[in-house]
């Protein structure tokens, strides 16, 4: 992006942040957006996490949830796992602190540029006309256009969300992934043919949501599909159980995903 279109941008940021620790509060005495200590003690997902999904464990290697199931996306990273600080930066990110996306951009920009430098194309998930109205923006778009104009790398704006889909919150993985199937909708098909794509979000937690429309990117044509979130959940401890009777059905089992 060229220095006059930021201009306003950095007035907004220069405006809102005060120079407090977004963190804790204090104030700082630099342009930062945390005090020193609250950067450091951030969550940093820079290892060991799953070569796939991108979710903190004890060990490098493939995880337990992506040897059972894996996404359709090729490769997922995050910048943090899912703590308390930076739960609470996503929760004020979704409700109204717009201006935390010049934040969240800056540290996602840091872990494109270590993962995922030969993109084509950014893509956000998108949220059904009704559901944005509610919330006045999509948090996901906000973050890849803020990144786009980042990185140089251009928006994708071509697929909808077509149906309202339930509160994920409540749903295990397989219930999430069967009320999620089919509510993506390509409408720029041509723009994806052979190209890889970026998927942006704030937090990877079942995976579900991404996984769905990397699915539909795929099947529109999209060579490879991506996804870089703020925060994901670390994975879970190793719990051995019976596997239920009905654990083999797999949603869109004529699909293999490529990448592995
Ligand atoms: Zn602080
Ligand atoms: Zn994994």
């Amino acid at each position: 992006m060229n220095f006059l279109k930021r201009i306003p941008r950095i007035f907004e940021r220069k405006q809102k942040i005060n120079y407090t620790c977004e963190g804790c509060g204090k104030e700082v005495f630099s342009e930062g957006y945390f005090c020193k200590d609250c950067f450091a003690n951030l969550p940093w997902n820079v290892g060991p996490y799953c070569p796939l999904c991108g979710r903190a464990g004890k060990e490098d290697g493939v995880c337990l949830e992506c040897k059972e199931k894996r996404l359709f996306a090729d490769r997922a990273r995050s910048v943090w796992t899912h703590g308390e600080m930076t739960a609470t930066i996503v929760s004020r990110l979704k409700n109204g602190a717009k201006y935390l996306r010049f934040l969240c951009a800056e540290q996602l920009e840091e872990c494109y540029l270590s993962h995922f430098t030969g993109t084509d194309l950014l893509a956000f998930v998108p949220m059904t006309k009704g559901a944005e109205k509610r919330r006045g923006y999509n948090q996901s778009r906000l973050l890849a256009e803020e990144l786009s104009g980042r990185v140089g790398v251009p928006l994708y704006d071509g697929v909808i969300k077509q149906r309202e889909t339930d509160a994920q919150k409540i749903l295990s993985r397989r219930e999430r992934e069967e009320n999620l199937r089919g509510c993506f909708h390509v409408v720029k098909r041509k723009e994806l043919r052979g190209k890889t794509v970026l998927i942006i979000d704030d937090t990877l937690t079942t995976g579900s949501t991404v996984s769905e429309l990397s699915y539909t990117l795929k099947r529109a044509g999209a060579k490879e599909v991506n996804v870089l979130t703020l925060t994901s959940v670390p994975r879970k401890p190793i719990v051995k159980k019976a596997p239920k009777q009905d654990e083999s059905v797999h949603t869109h089992q004529d699909e293999t995903p490529t990448g592995l």
